[in-house]
């Protein structure tokens, strides 16, 4: 097989939504599993750790960027089809590269009923199914069927009801923490036909109520912490007296409209002033109601610590 020949050296604030971050050491966007199995065997061969991105729009890249092979799964491998089921629901087959929006706007454009959550969230479909991300009671987790990845070894295919998905969590995320290299490849999703003025509705109300909520026109990775059984993120760091809280003039700041969200204003900010904001938050929600803040962002690099 060819050499993959990563670039070096690239810039990685731009494939986060947070807008800050280093440089890779090396960055490739693959195209196939055979792509990928060779990059990680390149990797391998110089002792180099590699990290899977999405879309990055859950992710807070370190200033110092990452010291290894970023393995971006994005447009090349994007595919999107469609097919009618042996049960007669409707087969969608998405590659993890996809806009996870656009997959939804798919399903709204075949009458299909189920996904009009995905269309607001800005992740790639890969980064859905390792977060099983999810919204207004939908979760991606709902309606897939099928999942194909690749496990270090080989591509490997397994049903959605054994992807372990929990909220914000999957089979995936665990097998990374053991320290396994899962690269997802797509995923089947079964879905059923419903009514198109009633779907087209419920994704516009979505859109409206996202748009009154959140701060969709400032870099952010969305909620910066996970719910907390029993509780409401935003609602424990309000009373913690920290909406629109700023430590400093860096940019980095909990959103004057919702205070789930920490922001980066203006772009300027540093990963490492948003995360000494993370860190202060959850001092503070702590102090103020016992509750620890777990965060959602996940964490590319290093950050001390
Ligand atoms: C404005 C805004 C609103 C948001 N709203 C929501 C919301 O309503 N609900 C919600 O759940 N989330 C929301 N998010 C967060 C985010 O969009 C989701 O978590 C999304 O699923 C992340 O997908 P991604 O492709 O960007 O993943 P990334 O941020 O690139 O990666 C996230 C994790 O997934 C892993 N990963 C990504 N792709 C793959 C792959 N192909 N194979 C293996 N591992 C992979 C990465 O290694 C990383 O650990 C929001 C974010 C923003 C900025």
């Amino acid at each position: 097989m060819a050499d993959p020949s990563p670039l070096e050296n690239v810039p990685l604030a731009g494939y986060s939504t947070f807008r800050c971050g280093g440089p890779a050491r090396y960055f490739a966007e693959p195209s196939t599993g055979d792509e990928i199995a060779s990059l990680f065997r390149w990797a391998e061969e110089r002792g180099i750790s590699v990290f899977v991105l999405g879309n990055g729009s859950n992710c807070l890249i370190s200033d110092e960027g990452f010291d290894g092979l970023v393995i971006r799964i994005a447009r090349n491998m994007s595919g999107l089809s469609s097919e009618e089921a042996e049960d007669g629901r409707i087969r969608i087959t998405a590659g993890a590269g996809l806009p996870f929006a656009r997959f939804g706007n798919y399903c709204t454009e075949l009458s299909l009923t189920g996904a009009e959550f995905a269309c607001g969230i800005p992740g790639s479909c890969g980064g859905a199914v390792f977060m099983n991300a999810g919204a207004y009671g939908g979760e991606t987790k709902d309606f897939i069927s099928r999942v194909s990845y690749w496990d270090g070894d080989a591509v490997r295919y397994i049903d959605g009801d054994e992807c372990e998905f929990g909220y914000r969590t999957s089979l995936f995320e665990r097998l990374n923490g053991k320290g396994k290299n899962v690269v997802i490849l797509g995923f089947e999703a079964l879905l059923s036909i419903g009514n198109r003025d009633e779907i087209e509705a419920l994704v516009d109300d979505l859109r409206k109520r996202r748009t009154a909520s959140q701060p969709l026109d400032v870099p952010s990775a969305g909620s910066t912490f996970k719910r907390p059984e029993g509780y409401f993120a935003a609602r424990l760091i309000e009373e913690a007296g920290l909406k629109g809280f700023a430590l400093d003039d860096s940019g980095a700041q909990v959103s004057p409209k919702h205070a789930g969200f920490i922001v980066n204003n203006g772009g300027s900010a540093k990963a490492s002033d948003v995360m000494r904001l993370i860190d202060y938050v959850v001092e503070k929600v702590y102090e103020n109601s016992g509750v620890r803040l777990e965060r959602e962002v996940r964490l590319v690099g290093n950050f001390g610590g």
